[in-house]
């Protein structure tokens, strides 16, 4: 068993981290303080293939495992877990698009994917279901050439922002068996956002709900078979789960090393923090916690790429993990910086907030033991 990453793993990695240290990392506390999506600075990442990293490279990808990925999202969200977050949620959708896409919308959609041209977003939760996402109410029925969806959807990363929406709706019978992901463009007839969300972190990037009224697209817009969109959805969310552990991961190193600078500087009763015991301790804790998260989640990601059995529940272990570590890491962080760590200039604060969601979001974390439990639960049967 080697646990070092192979030269172009380290890579891989060095370049996200250098492009996150140069290019997001000055500018994430301000992006964040006004709201500013920075999609230039995004696109200036598909220059480096991270727009398209699970896209096969017959379509412009990269072609990137997913043990690849979460070196890429931790090296970014170094510098911003909200930008890394963003990525990754596109680069989520491109990868079903790729992996149940007819070729016509390969062709279509994976260029202007890949490049960045366009962004787009994963709709599954609603106003009435977010844990319970195959209790959707979404309808999506046949008008003529077209379909037709009527529903709302909610908390969408990108809503109002991107040029695609992968929409999870009900075509069929009530549970998962009856819902298809379609394909709908901005533009769509009866396609239109509620107003941006205001949110504790995640500041810099958009979310709004996506409402559908009787919204138009053709028949054709079907992703993969109707009644495998939910299927669709929680394949995609096995490797979703993996990237926004990477980015808790990433953001909490940063605080992290912020953190081992700040106590080095720091006098208090006429020594440096760092030199007091019970902080060691802390900083120890942290820095276990830190390693251990790593080694968890690249190995998760390892059983994913290798299509392991127990790759599903591999994933949901380590985004229960990764996210709760990587929280409690920056919030130590932010104790450890004193009044300053509640400053938003010294930029603790803001990952803080960011990882917060990361909890919650795709699939909150009581849902990952629910996940775990069931998947060890069938191994032994009554
Ligand atoms: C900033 C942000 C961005 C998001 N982006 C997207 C996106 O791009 N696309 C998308 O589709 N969704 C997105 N979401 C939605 C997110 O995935 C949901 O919020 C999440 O799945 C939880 O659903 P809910 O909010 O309806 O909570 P609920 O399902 O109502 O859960 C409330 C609480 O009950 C707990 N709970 C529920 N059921 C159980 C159970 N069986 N056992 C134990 N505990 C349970 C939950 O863990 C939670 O603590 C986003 C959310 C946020 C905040």
């Amino acid at each position: 068993m080697d646990f070092d990453l192979t030269t172009e793993q380290k890579s891989i990695f060095d370049t996200a981290r250098a492009f996150a240290i140069e290019k997001l990392a000055p500018k994430a506390v301000e992006w964040d303080q006004t709201k500013h999506f920075p999609a230039d600075v995004i696109r200036e990442l598909a220059d480096l293939g991270m727009c398209g990293m699970f896209v096969r490279e017959e379509y412009g990808g990269a072609g990137l495992s997913r043990l690849d990925g979460t070196l890429v999202y931790e090296g970014l969200s170094y510098g911003c877990p909200t930008t890394a977050a963003f990525v990754s949620i596109h680069n989520m959708c491109a990868w079903m698009i790729d992996s149940f896409g007819s070729d016509e919308q390969r062709a279509i959609w994976l260029p202007e994917l890949v490049s960045a041209r366009c962004f787009v977003s994963y709709c599954l939760t609603e106003p009435g279901s977010g844990s319970d996402a195959a209790a959707l109410t979404t309808r999506a029925e046949k008008a003529g050439e077209d379909l037709a969806l009527t529903g709302s959807k909610s908390f969408i990363s990108g809503g109002g922002v991107s040029d695609l929406y992968i929409v999870m709706a009900r075509t069929g019978e009530a549970g998962p068996r009856g819902i298809s992901a379609i394909l709908v463009e901005k533009g769509s007839r009866g396609l239109s956002f509620g107003a941006q969300e205001k949110k504790m972190g995640w500041s810099a990037q958009p979310t709004a709900m996506v409402l559908l009224d009787q919204c138009r697209v053709p028949q054709k817009n079907l992703l993969g078979e109707s009644g495998k969109g939910f299927s669709y959805a929680m394949q995609a969310l096995d490797g979703g789960r993996l990237n926004i552990a990477a980015c808790s991961l990433g953001a909490a190193q940063a605080a992290f090393d912020k953190t081992t600078a700040y106590m080095h500087e720091r006098k208090a009763f006429g020594k440096s923090l760092d030199q007091f015991q019970a902080l060691q301790f802390r900083l120890a804790d942290m820095e276990a916690g830190l390693q251990s998260a790593r080694v968890f989640l690249r190995q998760a990601a390892a059983k994913l790429d290798a299509k392991s059995p127990d790759a599903t529940r591999f994933c949901a272990m380590a985004k229960l993990l990764v996210t709760d570590t990587g929280f409690a890491v920056a919030n130590d962080a932010l104790q450890l910086h004193g009044g300053y760590g509640y400053l938003v200039d010294y930029g603790i604060e803001k990952i803080v907030r960011d990882l917060r969601v990361h909890q919650i979001l795709e699939g909150t974390n009581e849902i990952m033991r629910h996940v775990i439990a069931r998947d060890l639960l069938a191994e032994r049967p009554p």
